[in-house]
């Protein structure tokens, strides 16, 4: 499988029309030519239907796309997201609940207080260091404001969306069949294997044979071209993640919504609440090893209330992990055929956004010859995501049941995290520890300090001493200032 530039692009076949399967094609039928890419899915099988939230990854790929917000929010109920508050996961005084944002330009003013707020407290001295305090998108979400600001506001904050996932992958078919992507409606029965070892074509149900150059493994969590057929080994995180389950029902929305995915700590996990247009999404994700499905059912019952009456119950079993290597023969794995981490940080689209783009970039800068940098690059994103998904369980101040108290007491971390965390404990600056851990971080030190800040990982609270004089104040007002000037170019939703 190797091209140059100038050769005809490769004709690629995408297995799953799932989010990640119509996600890839729109994105390769852009690059490559709509003509070259064939989606096969099988409709009797369906797709696992949720995922709900995104990062500001799918802002950028819809722009790439070139596709107007308006029309595809409308047409997949689509809100807006700044943010997650998270809820429950600390039981520290003061510190029950923080908001980690995506970044906004306004940051640049208010994140270096909130950061020197971060070191004095580290240090043990009383500063104003929670998170909620200092960034825009907090304070919007608060108070139910959307991202779009008053056209003399020059600052756009970064964003991302809540969506049915159903609709959003009718969109991108629709989107993708009326360029010319060819869909077909196919179950597949088998994978050939050339001679050579790479995959040669997918056999389906009706005797139908789909040949390609590039085969994209997007067929869920069966994995069947990459783990299945080519027998990629699987690299679980289980140890990490005790996560394995989720029980997800669907609950009315009022009529006013803020633009946060809330995720609110249970016994054994947490739930998530995603406001969409027309409902609200709830799901909890919880350890088998920790709590029966019954009990998890209705312990998401008895939070969502009288709203959840009547509405069925649907669980899921979550394979958490990635396989070792995303480009393998001539086989391209995407979506959950690739990898799942947990839905805590909603980076599953993300991850499949940033694979694509990388893949087509690899292929066409030198095609085979860039196989293994790309793997390197893929398993490290994962990887740098994971750590910080982990942070939230290692670092969760509760200690109510023995999954918060086992979580806090994991020893199976990797090097990376347990450095990220010794740098905060033994007050390093965490923006160098940052680049010297994970040379290109995924995540920003804005993001660790939320966490580490957000859960109050501080000296106790019965150490905080005052902040003597000699110290350079924190700049508490002129953040306030800040914010609350820039909220008022924001209207709610
Ligand atoms: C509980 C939970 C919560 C999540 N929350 C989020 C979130 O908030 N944000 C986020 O980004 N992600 C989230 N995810 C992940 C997200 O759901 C997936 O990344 C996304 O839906 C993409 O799934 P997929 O397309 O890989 O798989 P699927 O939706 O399972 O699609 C698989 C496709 O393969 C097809 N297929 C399978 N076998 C065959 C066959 N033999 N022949 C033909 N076709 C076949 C199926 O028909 C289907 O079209 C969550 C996942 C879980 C489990």
């Amino acid at each position: 499988m190797n091209q140059t530039a100038a050769s005809a692009p490769p004709r690629v076949v995408v297995l799953g029309g799932g989010s990640a399967g119509w996600i890839t094609a729109c994105l390769l039928a852009k690059e490559w030519g709509a003509d070259r890419v064939t989606v096969v899915e099988s409709p009797e099988i369906g797709i696992i239907g949720v995922g709900e939230g995104s990062t500001p990854q799918l802002k950028a790929l819809f722009e790439h796309l070139g596709i107007a917000e308006g029309d595809w929010m409308a047409a997949c109920d689509a809100t807006f997201k700044l943010g997650i508050r998270f809820t429950g996961w600390s039981e520290r005084a003061g510190y029950d609940s923080y908001f980690h944002p995506f970044p906004s330009p306004v940051d640049l003013h208010t994140e270096p207080g909130f950061v020197h707020a971060c070191a004095l407290a580290r240090r043990g001295f009383e500063a104003p260091a929670h998170p909620d305090a200092w960034f825009l998108a907090a304070m919007l979400a608060g108070e139910g404001k959307g991202p779009q600001p008053s056209e003399n506001f020059p600052f756009t904050p970064t964003y991302g969306y809540h969506f049915d996932a159903y609709k959003l992958g009718a969109f991108l078919r629709e989107w993708a069949t009326a360029r010319g992507v060819t869909h077909l409606p196919l179950k597949v029965e088998d994978v050939e294997i050339a001679k050579d070892g790479d995959v040669a074509a997918l056999a389906c149900s009706d005797g139908t044979r789909v040949t390609g150059d590039i085969f994209v493994d997007c067929s869920g969590f069966r994995s069947i071209i990459a783990q299945q057929a080519l027998q990629e080994p699987f690299v679980p995180f289980a140890d990490n993640l005790f996560n394995d389950r989720a029980v997800v029902m669907p609950t009315p929305r009022g009529p006013t919504y803020k633009p946060q995915t809330e995720s609110i700590a249970m016994k054994a996990g947490w739930r998530w609440s995603i406001p969409l247009t027309t409902r609200v999404g709830n799901g909890y994700v919880y350890s088998s090893r920790h709590i029966g499905d019954e009990e998890a059912e209705a312990d998401l019952r008895a939070a969502l209330g009288a709203e959840a009456d009547g509405v069925e119950a649907r669980f899921l079993k979550m394979k958490v992990g990635r396989v070792e290597k995303s480009w393998t023969r001539n086989c391209l794995v995407a979506g959950l055929a690739q990898g799942f981490i947990e839905p805590l940080e909603a980076t599953a689209l993300h991850i499949v956004i940033a694979t694509a783009l990388d893949f087509v970039r690899a292929h066409d800068a030198g095609g085979d010859a860039r196989r293994d940098e790309f793997n390197a690059r893929t398993a490290a994103r994962y990887d740098a995501i994971r750590d910080y998904i982990v942070a939230h369980y290692r670092m969760n101040q509760r200690t109510d049941t023995p999954y918060w108290r086992e979580n806090a007491a994991n020893q199976s971390l990797s090097d990376s995290l347990k450095a990220m965390m010794t740098a905060w404990f033994t007050q390093k600056d965490i923006a160098a520890a940052n680049v010297e851990i994970y040379r290109t971080p995924h995540y920003a030190p804005m993001s660790w300090h939320c966490l580490f800040a957000g859960y109050g990982t501080f000296p106790p609270a019965a150490k905080m001493r005052p902040l003597p004089a000699e110290l350079a104040p924190v700049p508490m007002a002129e953040a306030e200032a800040i914010l609350g000037a820039s909220a008022r170019n924001f209207t709610p939703l």
